[in-house]
């Protein structure tokens, strides 16, 4: 299709795919494709999974929608089930990561209010991405983003990544912050890994100041990282944490979690959301927990992870162009020392799916479902185009 009726915000499309199945996509010219992309972190069970596809399908015949002004019981489920996995309280559902991070937030400038400041201020960082809605851009760092849709919204300062000892200084400088707001692996922003450590300090800084906590796991989340949230690693608790990608298996929700101070903020008229949490868009997303616990997928991501990254080291360690390995679970990163844009392209003529991000990061976000095969091609495909890459 080459059509002029869509705005142009994703340039020239690679392909036209028309069928996938597992971690395998096809097509419209019959070319297959080994999938290591999941359509960005969302299609963690592969493609066309029965139990997703059965639950949409039985969901669509019965009720696909009826608007919040109902009892909703896939969503009373999925709420209940999402906060017993994760430890939170209270969950909103919207229908995006940006939508999940918008209402997170508001959490954040009603708690700000509430506690008596006129400017609720939330500290970001460095190198983020939180989005592509008004807000969310605002909060997210780098031009890229943010040029020609000036002006921002305000309410956000910013320090740098995975370095808590910058905190001390920005929060004497700014009495307006009430919140920190990160993501635990950068995923756009390179794969770039907060430390434990790190996330501890935050919470320790946060608990002392009597700020919020928020995590962004839009990527990070649903099992990605080989726990079902990524701060599972280590022993906090957020106050509140966004997810979406993988929630639903590529059906839109996202949903805004909160616990302690966060949980009660949100009243009747304070936000809502048109499609948030209906009853097909819930079926999908209990459907996609359900299967991550009965196939065991949070322990797959963990294996599937160690072996891509011990084939990557073991591969690659010595090319001198590859400055970096690093991730955890189905979330890698390889950086180059140099841009490599083009490796999407080449990956692709070689029958894989890739992404490069931060211009020099190649991003693997396979799903979690790959068998031990498939990981081995994935290796047999990407290492020797890495090895042989020449600048873009
Ligand atoms: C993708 C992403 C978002 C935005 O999600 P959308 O569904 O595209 O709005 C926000 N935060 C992070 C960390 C993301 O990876």
């Amino acid at each position: 299709m080459t059509t002029k009726a869509l705005m142009n915000t994703y340039g020239k499309r690679a392909a036209t795919l028309t069928k996938g199945s597992g971690a395998w996509l096809w097509d419209d010219k019959g070319n297959k494709y080994l999938d290591a992309l999941s359509g960005i972190a969302v299609c963690g069970l592969g493609h066309s999974h029965t139990a997703i596809t059965q639950a949409i399908t039985n969901q669509a015949k019965i009720l696909s929608h009826c608007s919040n002004f109902f009892a909703i019981p896939n969503q009373e489920a999925l709420a209940e089930k999402i906060c017993d996995i994760s430890g939170m309280k209270k969950v909103f559902f919207g229908n995006s990561g940006a939508e999940a991070n918008e209402a997170a937030i508001k959490l954040a400038r009603l708690f700000g209010h509430n506690s008596g400041l006129k400017l609720p201020t939330i500290l970001v960082m460095d190198n983020a991405f939180h989005g592509r809605t008004l807000a969310t851009l605002s909060a997210s760092a780098g031009r890229r983003v943010q040029a020609g849709f000036e002006p921002l919204v305000t309410g956000f300062a910013r320090g740098p990544f995975n370095d808590a000892s910058a905190l001390e200084k920005i929060a004497d400088n700014n009495p307006n912050i009430c919140a920190i707001f990160v993501e635990p692996i950068q995923g756009e922003g390179g794969i770039r890994m907060a430390s434990t450590e790190y996330l501890k300090q935050l919470r320790q800084f946060c608990d002392q100041r009597g700020w919020l906590l928020m995590l962004d796991e839009v990527q990070t989340g649903n099992g990605r990282t080989g726990k079902y949230f990524c701060y599972q690693h280590s022993d906090i608790l957020p106050d509140v944490v966004t997810t979406s990608k993988g929630l639903g298996n590529g059906v839109p929700i996202g949903a805004c979690l909160a616990s302690g101070k966060a949980a009660d903020l949100m009243q009747p008229g304070n936000h809502g959301s048109t499609f948030g949490g209906n009853p097909l868009s819930c079926a999908a997303a209990l459907a996609t927990i359900n299967t991550i616990e009965s196939e065991g997928l949070l322990k797959r991501a963990e294996i599937l992870g160690k072996r891509i990254m011990a084939g990557l080291e073991k591969e690659l360690s010595s090319v001198s162009h590859v400055k970096n390995i690093r991730g955890m679970g189905c979330m890698i990163g390889i950086e180059l020392d140099t841009p490599c844009k083009s490796l999407f392209k080449t990956a692709m003529d070689n029958g894989l799916i890739i992404n490069v991000t931060a211009d020099s990061v190649i991003r693997l976000l396979p799903p979690l479902i790959l068998t031990d095969e498939e990981a081995d091609k994935l290796l047999a495909i990407l290492v020797p185009l890495i090895r042989d890459f020449n600048q873009d």
